[in-house]
């Protein structure tokens, strides 16, 4: 058996009374010829590792360069330095993989999170990058955990998909017709009925309408996969590939659907601060760092722990689209024209600068607006009494803007119809959909978290290209 260790991590919070441990990892640096810097990936702290002077070969102390993997078996013992409360004593160091010093792509200085990203093979051996996917990992466990203890149904949905009428965005085709010479109809067009499905297909952009077709049965589902997007967005909250979670609940109404997503919020949250502190305390100092290089007008008005803490700590601002309309309308910014898209009245897209406007600059906490205009949202977003708005939420996030967005689902087959009808959508191929209008329909709900704009919000990473393991954006897919 090869794996006899103990993992960094326990280790550290170990008491060090001369036990003898074997630990396996990587070497961050290797000072004095006599100190290396151990990292198992386990826990952001590094293991000092005493190799004394004069025990070991010359030839071996070579190989101790940054990123050689290693194994050493020793006793734990009191550090005489400073900086850490224990070190092993190594009896034997054992080279696993050497690492050529010349050739490491990343030296142990700091890197830029740019030419981090093209290093991304190698990124996770990074403290910063160590850290996110760590929180990333707790984060994804805590979902699961919060729905499991609520007793929702995790559902995998498709991910190849025929249906193109969800609308959310544009789709990448799935097929294995050639490029050259496809298959076509009479009317030049390709013809899919040749294709691998026998129909045109797509990567999916939501799982939501088939967790709706789940949620009126099983009564709560959820969804949490791999969603694409072909859209040309190139920002630093777009991916082309992202992770969403989509809760879906039967008998619940749009008031119920945004007590859900924010208790959920809350939730995955404070579970990351109560298991993954010394990850966030370490990201909240490379925020700090980050932005003292900005001026101060730039800086966040709170450090991370400090925001997350304000989050879980108190209610999101509820308040209608109707309402958010009239406060940007009032706004000093919109009178100075501040805002590069104008504030044109109700009925208008809310555009990011605005959403951030409110959540950062009038209500400084989170929001949920609610109740759109029916004309800006999906087709299956359930019509209010007044006609003219949908049951619609977002949930607007500080330093982020929109980071879920949800709905009451109309459920009430005349006045769905009517909709789609309206908005082009071709019912005869959502049969399937309309079905559960047909028999037994119940009011329901639900929501998208897009999983790295929570990853994002939680490390207060800026680019949503750091909080994925290998991004996937236009033009890029290397990895
Ligand atoms: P946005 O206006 O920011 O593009 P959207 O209205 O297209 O968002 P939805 O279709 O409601 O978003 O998707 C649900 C959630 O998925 C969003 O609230 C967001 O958190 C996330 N999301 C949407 N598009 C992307 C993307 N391209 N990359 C990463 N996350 C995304
Ligand atoms: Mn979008």
């Amino acid at each position: 058996m090869f794996n006899k260790r103990i993992k960094i991590k326990e280790l550290l919070v170990q008491e060090p009374q001369n036990q003898v441990v074997t630990v396996m990892g990587w070497v961050r640096t290797f000072r004095n010829n006599q100190f290396i810097a151990l990292n198992d990936g386990s826990a952001n702290t590094n293991l000092q590792v005493v190799a004394e002077l004069g025990k070991f070969d010359e030839e071996l102390l070579k190989r101790l360069t940054t990123s050689a993997a290693i194994r050493a078996t020793g006793v734990v013992v009191p550090s005489q330095g400073k900086g850490q409360i224990m070190e092993l004593k190594a009896d034997v160091i054992d080279i696993l993989g050497d690492s050529d010093a010349e050739k490491y792509p990343l030296q142990p200085k700091k890197h830029s999170l740019e030419f981090l990203r093209e290093k991304a093979h190698l990124r996770f051996r990074t403290n910063t990058f160590a850290s996110i996917f760590r929180v990333r990992h707790t984060l994804a466990f805590a979902i699961n955990k919060f729905f499991n203890e609520k007793g929702f149904t995790y559902l995998h949905t498709p991910i190849i998909t025929a249906s193109d009428a969800e609308g959310a965005g544009e789709m990448f085709k799935v097929t294995t017709l050639p490029l050259e010479g496809a298959p076509k109809n009479e009317d030049g067009s390709i013809n899919f009925k040749e294709d691998f499905f026998g129909r045109a297909t797509n990567l999916t952009v939501s799982g939501q309408l088939e967790a709706e077709l789940g949620a009126t049965a099983l009564g709560e589902v959820y969804t949490f996969g791999p969603t694409f997007r072909a859209e040309n967005s190139n920002t630093a909250r777009h991916l082309a590939e992202f992770w969403m979670i989509e809760p879906e609940m039967a008998f619940y109404d749009l008031e119920d659907n945004a007590n859900l997503a924010e208790e959920f919020i809350k939730y995955i949250i404070r579970y990351a601060l109560e298991n993954n502190r010394e990850d966030l305390d370490f990201l909240a100092n490379r925020q700090a760092e980050e932005e003292k290089q900005l001026p101060q007008d730039k800086r966040s008005e709170m450090g991370l722990i400090e925001k997350l803490e304000f989050v879980i700590n108190n209610d999101f601002q509820r308040l209608t689209y109707t309402e958010a309309i009239d406060i940007l309308t009032n706004s000093n910014h919109n009178k100075k024209k501040k805002f590069q898209y104008p504030i044109t009245g109700w009925g208008m897209d809310l555009q990011s600068e605005h959403e951030r406007y409110l959540v950062e600059k009038h209500f400084k906490k989170p929001v949920i607006l609610m109740n759109y205009p029916a004309s800006i949202k999906a087709f299956y977003m359930r019509l209010n009494e007044d006609g003219k708005t949908v049951a619609a939420m977002d949930i607007l996030a500080p330093g982020m803007g929109e980071i879920v967005g949800g709905s009451q689902r109309e459920e009430r087959l005349d006045v769905l119809l009517q909709k789609m009808e309206a908005m082009h959508i071709p019912a005869e191929e959502m049969w399937w959909y309309l079905d559960i209008r047909r028999f037994g329909t119940v009011p329901h709900a639900g929501f998208g978290l897009g999983f790295e704009r929570m990853v994002q919000f939680v490390t207060g990473m800026g680019n949503i290209r750091d909080v994925i393991a290998f991004p996937r954006t236009p033009k890029y897919a290397d990895f």
